[in-house]
């Protein structure tokens, strides 16, 4: 079974995510678990975590349902050491709200080299960081996320991706998310069934199916290859429609959380709904 839904605001508290959620009919969800823009937020309070698990529950959502997203602000490949630090601080202090809250998942961007230092410094940077923080954590996977390769962000290329990981001593805990936006204008074209098959293809080889956690599903403002990151409503951008055809007809995407990050949150649920549409053979 496909489960679809969007990153949902958790404006009042985590807790409201689930809810949130459940209105738009989603069967999967992506929150942040602190606010996104700020180094520090207060600890997650006792009542919060079982009214969250609590509206989890009620939700029919299952703890892998969700992928969650870390803040904004965290760079793991920071050539700077102190900021480096504070960023691999921070990071661990996701992971724990997320093991707080019962939840298997954090979903990160991988880094930036901000132009001081090689990529290949930079994603040993980024594996140096990763393996002290899965050190300092319990039970959360590192879900890496695909990017646009936007500025001097990393991750753009399956191989970066496939490099990071292997420098990663506990790869029982690194998974991959991976972002249609970003796999597009990175790149990667997924716009017709032989392009869609061979993107995926490559995917497989470099990185390998086993580490995929999540989707991120987004049509794309910027054209292919522009290394921009720009989201659009699904079918309003330069993807189309198709590409979210053939994710919701391939069997490789079940059960896994498939998020929305379109930039309508008014039609995330008529969004949901034509992707399950796609799922049920129907042409929309
Ligand atoms: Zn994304
Ligand atoms: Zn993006």
């Amino acid at each position: 079974m496909k489960r679809v839904g969007a990153h949902v605001s958790i404006a009042g508290g985590v807790e409201n995510a689930p809810l949130n959620a459940a209105a738009i009919g989603a069967k999967a969800f992506a929150m942040f678990t602190k606010n996104q823009r700020q180094w520090q937020s207060k600890p997650l309070e006792t009542k919060q975590i079982d009214v969250f698990k609590n509206n989890l529950e009620e939700g029919g959502f299952r703890p892998q349902d969700v992928l969650p997203h870390d803040g904004y602000l965290i760079n793991l490949g920071n050539p700077d050491p102190e900021k480096r630090q504070q960023s691999l601080e921070a990071f661990i202090d996701e992971l724990e709200r997320c093991r707080l809250l019962g939840l298997t998942c954090l979903n990160f961007h991988p880094g930036s080299h901000l132009r001081k230092i090689s990529v290949e410094a930079c994603l040993s940077l980024i594996s140096e960081s990763l393996n002290r923080a899965l050190d300092q954590s319990q039970g959360v996977t590192a879900v890496i996320e695909n990017t646009a390769g936007q500025g001097s962000n990393l991750g753009h290329t399956f191989e970066q991706i496939a490099q990071i990981i292997d420098q990663v001593e506990d790869k029982s805990r690194i998974g991959v998310c991976l972002d249609t936006c970003h796999t597009f204008t990175s790149g990667y074209d997924l716009r017709t069934p032989e392009s869609y098959q061979q993107t995926m293809e490559l995917f497989g080889r470099v990185v390998g199916f086993d580490y995929l956690r999540g989707m991120h599903l987004n049509d794309s403002k910027p054209d292919l290859g522009s290394r921009v990151d720009r989201h659009h409503s699904l079918g309003e951008g330069k993807l189309g429609l198709d590409p979210f055809r053939f994710i919701m007809n391939d069997p490789t995407f079940d059960e896994i959380p498939l998020v929305l990050e379109t930039i309508d949150s008014t039609i995330w649920d008529q969004e949901i709904q034509l992707l399950y549409r796609f799922a049920g053979g129907e042409e929309a």
